[in-house]
């Protein structure tokens, strides 16, 4: 299968005539060839999408543009169980969860800002002599850039808002994901929107990305990735002034008390350790545990983790798929490594499982739990994106805070207690742009998501998105 760019509702070759292999993780096969699009690809995107932004679409009305959101997310509903295959074999991941977690949100995204605009409210502020009223506008042509781990759900998160607000669109998916995205391009030709709103480059990130970030007609970038090519997007957009909302990586700690629920805290530390094979940036990989309760804990997290069902992505009971790629694989076991170096315990995990057939060579890891290493080692210090947890014991609260401080991230984090007043105080004591107390991943989509420190700038979620994705503008009318 040949993948191909989609511009202004178009199929389009690669203008340099070159692909590159999409390849399923999990048993090595060569899915499809994506384009390798360049600069001069992504300039006949960003004018097809220029072009969309001054025509038909820029007289559809609020309730238009949110009617075409839940017609886009009805037509991806029609078409689950397709979506959750394609993102299965691109990214390893089981089909299972890309049913569940993966294609439903990204419905729900849709239908989210659909609903979102319809009941969108702009301020009026009365002056003795004068009344201001607040006009939002769309700013235009925008970029959208997505990695890897949650590819439809992250693009969606971003297309939805950028849409209800009147902008059109130049999205690049990872290349190791290229699938969902074009699917939903042909979605976009489907229910019938307008042409040249949604288009889809695809290639790497240093040859497409770039220019989609530093393009002059581009006005607004929203980035979600690594922090090293945040600090390169920031870079390049920033001269020219274009808003910019960088989501990028995270180090996050579950903070476990003494009184926690056990079972439940142990059953969610789980989760978020190595839910998607820990490659979401929310995941809790660094646990902390108040060492009265430290050893009964580790055990039943290590049980927990060894029962972990390692394998076939397509199998309904399969609890991890394949991590990315072998090439990422070798970056989360570099990591590992590091860890015994530095007198690390593997507890649980660490290696390959065997798998028949097919399948014997995919990018497979065992969930790993790694003890006895200082917190300020590295395998506990930065983003490791796979299914590696280290656990430390503290004392004290102000320990743990200290502890889970001390990275350089600020994305998430989780406080187990019940206690609630000290669920309260230790979740505002966290450098992190969100905490869940006693729960993981419980999302709202109406609240601000995003990090502080080297996790990023700016909210996405609810009203930031729609902030996010218009320019406002103040009118005052002299009334007398
Ligand atoms: P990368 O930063 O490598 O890539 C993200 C996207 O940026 C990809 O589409 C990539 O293209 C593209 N890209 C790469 N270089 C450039 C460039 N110079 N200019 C413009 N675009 C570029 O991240 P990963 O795909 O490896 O994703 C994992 C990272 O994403 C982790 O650090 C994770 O924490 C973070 N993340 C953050 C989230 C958040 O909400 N804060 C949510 C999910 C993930 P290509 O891959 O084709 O090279």
């Amino acid at each position: 299968m040949q993948l191909y760019n989609v511009i202004d509702g178009e199929r389009k070759a690669p203008i340099g005539g070159e692909y590159i292999q999409n390849i399923n993780p999990a048993n090595n096969e060569i899915i499809s060839m994506i384009p390798r699009s360049g600069a001069a690809d992504v300039e006949e995107a960003v004018n097809a999408a220029s072009e969309a932004f001054r025509g038909e679409w820029s007289h559809f009305s609020a309730t238009q543009r949110a009617d075409l959101l839940d017609a886009i997310a009805d037509r991806i509903e029609d078409r689950l169980e397709e979506f959750a295959l394609a993102e299965s074999r691109d990214n390893g991941k089981p089909v299972r969860l890309a049913k569940i977690v993966d294609i439903p949100r990204a419905i729900a995204n849709f239908r989210f800002f659909a609903g979102a605009v319809r009941h969108d409210q702009t301020g009026c502020h009365m002056m003795a002599d004068a009344l201001n009223y607040t006009l939002r506008k769309p700013l235009g042509v925008v970029s959208l850039i997505t990695p890897w781990n949650l590819p439809l759900y992250l693009l969606s998160w971003k297309t939805a808002p950028a849409l209800a607000m009147g902008n059109t669109i130049v999205a690049k998916p990872s290349e190791m994901t290229p699938t969902t995205a074009t699917l939903l391009a042909e979605v976009f030709n489907e229910v019938g929107a307008p042409k040249g709103i949604f288009n889809v480059i695809h290639g790497l990130g240093a040859e497409a990305g770039a220019p989609m970030c530093s393009h002059p007609k581009v006005k607004a970038v929203s980035f979600t990735g690594g922090t090293t090519t945040g600090r390169i997007v920031a870079a390049s957009a920033a001269p020219q002034f274009k808003k910019l909302s960088l989501e990028l990586g995270g180090k996050n700690s579950s903070i476990v008390f003494a009184d926690c629920d056990f079972e439940a805290t142990v059953a969610g530390v789980t989760r978020a350790a190595f839910l998607n094979q820990g490659q979401i940036c929310l995941c809790g990989s660094r646990i902390l545990v108040e060492r009265s309760l430290y050893t009964k804990f580790v055990n039943a997290l290590v049980e927990k983790a060894s029962a972990m069902k390692v394998g076939d992505p397509l199998a309904e009971d399969t609890d991890l798929g394949a991590l990315i790629s072998l090439e990422h694989r070798e970056k989360v076991e570099g990591y590992i490594q590091s860890a015994i170096a530095d007198g690390g315990t593997i507890l649980a995990g660490g290696k390959h499982p065997s798998l028949p057939g097919a399948y014997k060579d995919g990018a497979w890891l065992q969930p790993t739990v790694i003890a006895d290493i200082a917190p300020t080692c590295k395998a506990s210090m930065e983003e490791i994106f796979g299914p590696v947890a280290v656990i430390h014991p503290f004392d004290t609260e102000e320990e743990a805070l200290a502890i889970a401080n001390s990275v350089e991230y600020g994305l998430a984090g989780s406080v187990w207690t019940s206690d609630i007043k000290r669920g309260h105080r230790v979740a505002a004591a966290m450098e992190t742009g969100m905490v869940w107390v006693n729960t993981w991943l419980h999302r709202d989509l109406r609240v601000p998501f995003g990090g502080v420190k080297n996790s990023g700038v700016g909210r996405e979620g609810g009203v930031n998105s729609l902030a996010f994705f218009s320019d406002s503008q103040n009118i005052c009318v002299h009334l007398q």
